[in-house]
């Protein structure tokens, strides 16, 4: 007897309903997001709402993004499919899962060894192997494999931070949440241009975890959290 997949129809109605019917637009984003299995990404008892339009939790304290989070910023990020990205805050792996489908090769950060460890292993069960999975301080980057494409950061930083916007190459893009106060943070698109000043634009209010690292916020003491 065929095997029915009882969660590709809610991710299609995902795609639909949430992304599409909220203005995400580029047809490759929209197939990728119909093309990554949520639910392997997230607990086993949260598989009913792998489809749900929230975050989830992981563990260690951390979250897998609301899946129109996750779109919007694969969107602002303007990939064709030959570009090397750089991904901070791997966390479940399901963001960087997507970006495969949108890239050449997706480095992806994550400060949590554990983290780490559970996505590295996801990601090479479903076959995502143009994705590699670095743990460390990703407030820094990943030099050794500079310059990138696109980069995009999946926590708020305090500022963005400068290691990021070196490793950019001229005309590629970065994504970033950053504090705009002790309640607010912005969707950030910086472009960055040869020789010229880089363009920065604004794009949404979002709420992010934090940007943990030497160039974010200290691991303590970083007041609201
Ligand atoms: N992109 C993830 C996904 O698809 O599941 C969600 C990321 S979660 C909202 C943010 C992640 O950033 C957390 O796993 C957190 O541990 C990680 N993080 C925070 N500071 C970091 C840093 N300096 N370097 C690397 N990862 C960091």
């Amino acid at each position: 007897m065929k095997w029915i997949n009882p969660y590709r129809g809610r991710r299609e109605d995902m795609v639909l309903e949430q992304l599409a019917g909220r203005g995400v637009h580029d047809p490759r984003v929209l197939e990728a997001m119909k093309s990554v299995p949520r639910e392997a990404f997230v607990p086993e008892e949260l598989r009913d709402s792998a489809y749900a339009d929230q975050p989830l939790p992981i563990g260690e304290g951390q979250t897998i993004s609301q899946p129109y989070i996750i779109a919007l910023m694969a969107e602002a990020l303007g990939l064709r499919g030959d570009e090397k990205v750089l991904e901070i805050g791997t966390g479940s792996g399901y963001a960087a899962a997507v970006l495969a489908h949108l890239a050449r090769d997706v480095h992806t950060i994550e400060r949590l060894a554990a983290l780490a460890g559970h996505a590295r292993e996801t990601l090479r069960r479903l076959g995502y192997d143009t994705v590699h999975v670095v743990e460390g301080d990703g407030s820094v980057g990943l030099p050794g494999v500079a310059p990138y494409d696109a980069i995009v950061v999946t926590a708020e930083a305090p500022v963005i931070p400068p290691s990021l916007r070196a490793q950019l190459k001229p005309g590629g893009r970065l994504v970033i949440p950053v504090s705009e106060g002790p309640d607010d943070q912005v969707l950030v698109r910086l472009t960055s241009r040869d020789g010229a000043r880089e363009k920065l634009e604004k794009l949404c209010p979002v709420r992010f975890v934090p940007l943990i690292g030497s160039e974010g916020w200290p691991a303590r003491g970083h007041g609201r959290r």
